[in-house]
């Protein structure tokens, strides 16, 4: 990857998981290069390899599991991290030494000074590092033109279903002028969109009390508004987007829609609500399960027509009833959620959601589940259609060797919503480039994607 010293120890970096889990990836990487150390591309030409792990769902579980033994074969000296490391059995053994007793070092997730020192205690630092080859940015895994800002760690919430807390603890907040510095030295490296993420965005700052921190002489809240506008001012500056993931319906997450209404940050909200009926949500034990999110929902789209909600659900939760679930997809049909993802139920070990009574057959989750999508399909179909004829901004990811491309609206986050085709341009030299922003016509949609004429 580079030449910062030819005796420089190699380290093979494999990186599993959720965008939080690509963070501390990059933060390890970013420290390891900070400290003169070399990336591999192979096993073979690695000294060491590090795997972060994903343990949020028995597939991922394996996976994780799977890629240690890989490295493990092929390399012989490998150091996990991540959330599998903090996960027990029921015996309250530590499952990746029973699996794979030869690892090195094992860590939970964000954990980058206990990485550290496992490979300063395995592969010792070099004596000279050249530190002024790490871009200020740090390492990215993302491509150059977009990346992830995690702005905390942890969770206050103990949703039945998840085990997140129990690996990552309670919500850690970022100091707000460390979260806009990287933000900033990312717009300055070419970033031309910011993915705001944490496990509950709307909660930034409630561990500090709101404390107000200082950025460019000027006093600024931890709290997740001003934090927004903060970042929309900073994004003008390099002409790029801020998108908010992980949001929960709380009231005061009305006060960032005028931001959303203005510009200053992209009319995109990503909100996981899981279940519409309020005794499913109990059952949950969600956050804000007591809102009204459908009031909610209409209140965003008066003060922000343009914006765009995402959100997921849970399809089977253990008792879910017939009723309930046709609750739900009542709900779905007036909200028209523009992106939605449904999830048959499926029990995490350790969750407390395993010991709710009435547990759905898995036949019945799937059916459920292949329900609430076929009424998506509509839905997102419907809602699309009607961009057909507008004027939309595009950001450029791909460009295919024809002179088209492949980009994102506004509405469109990467990897987990959908894309803009833009054919080829008329002007004959005009190539497109990653990166770039174009207004396209839209010509044609379908239930997940656009056509456009740039
Ligand atoms: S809000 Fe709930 S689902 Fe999300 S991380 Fe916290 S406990 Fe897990």
């Amino acid at each position: 990857m580079t030449n910062v010293t030819q005796t420089a120890p190699k380290i093979g970096f494999v990186s599993l998981g959720c965008p939080k889990a690509l963070v501390d990836s990059e933060q390890i990487l970013t420290q390891l290069r900070a400290e003169g150390y070399d990336t591999a591309k192979s096993y073979d030409g690695a000294d060491l390899v590090i795997v972060n792990t994903c343990g949020f769902i028995d597939a991922a579980v394996q996976e994780s599991l799977d890629a240690i033994g890989e490295a493990l074969n092929e390399n012989g000296k490998v150091i996990v991290t991540g959330c599998l490391g903090a996960k027990k059995d029921a015996d309250g053994d530590d499952i990746i030494t029973k699996v794979h007793p030869k690892v090195l070092a094992v860590t939970g997730p964000h954990a980058l000074g206990e990485v550290m020192d496992a490979v300063h205690t395995h592969m010792p630092k070099p004596h000279a590092p050249f530190i002024d080859l790490l871009p200020p940015q740090g390492v990215k895994l993302t491509p150059k033109h977009f990346a992830y800002l995690k702005i905390s760690e942890g969770c206050n919430h103990r949703c039945s279903f998840c085990i997140i807390p129990s690996m990552r603890g309670d919500l850690v907040s970022r100091p707000v002028a460390d979260v806009m510095l990287e933000a900033e030295n990312l717009f300055k490296s070419g970033v031309k969109e910011l993915l705001v993420i944490s496990q509950d965005t709307s909660a930034y700052g409630v561990d500090v009390k709101f404390r107000t921190g200082f950025w460019n002489g000027r006093p600024l809240r931890t709290h997740m508004t001003q934090l927004a506008e903060a970042l929309g001012e900073l994004a003008a500056q390099y002409g790029a987007w801020i998108r908010l993931h992980y949001v929960y319906p709380y009231p005061h997450v009305d006060q960032v829609m005028p931001l959303m209404a203005e510009g200053k940050i992209l009319p995109y909200l990503d909100v996981p609500l899981q279940h519409a009926h309020p005794d499913v949500l109990k059952r949950m034990k969600r956050p804000a399960s007591g809102e009204k999110n459908i009031e909610r929902i209409q209140a965003w789209r008066a003060m922000c027509p343009d914006i765009t909600i995402r959100s997921t659900f849970i399809a089977g939760f253990p008792g879910e009833t017939e009723a309930e679930f046709e609750y739900l997809l009542d709900f779905l049909k007036e909200a028209e959620i523009d992106r939605l993802g449904c999830f048959a139920y499926s029990p995490v070990e350790g969750a407390t959601a395993n010991d709710l009574p009435n547990a759905v057959p898995e036949e019945v989750r799937e059916e459920r589940r292949g329900r609430v999508m076929l009424l998506q399909e509509e839905i997102s179909k419907k809602r699309l259609q009607a961009k057909v004829g507008k004027t939309m901004r595009v950001l450029i990811d791909e460009v295919e060797r024809t002179g088209g491309a492949v980009g994102r609206t506004a509405a469109d986050a990467p990897e987990i919503d959908g894309v803009v085709y833009v054919k080829a341009p008329y002007e004959p030299h005009r190539r497109l480039q990653v990166g770039e922003f174009v207004d396209v016509r839209i010509t044609a949609a379908d239930a997940h994607d656009l056509w456009a004429e740039a």
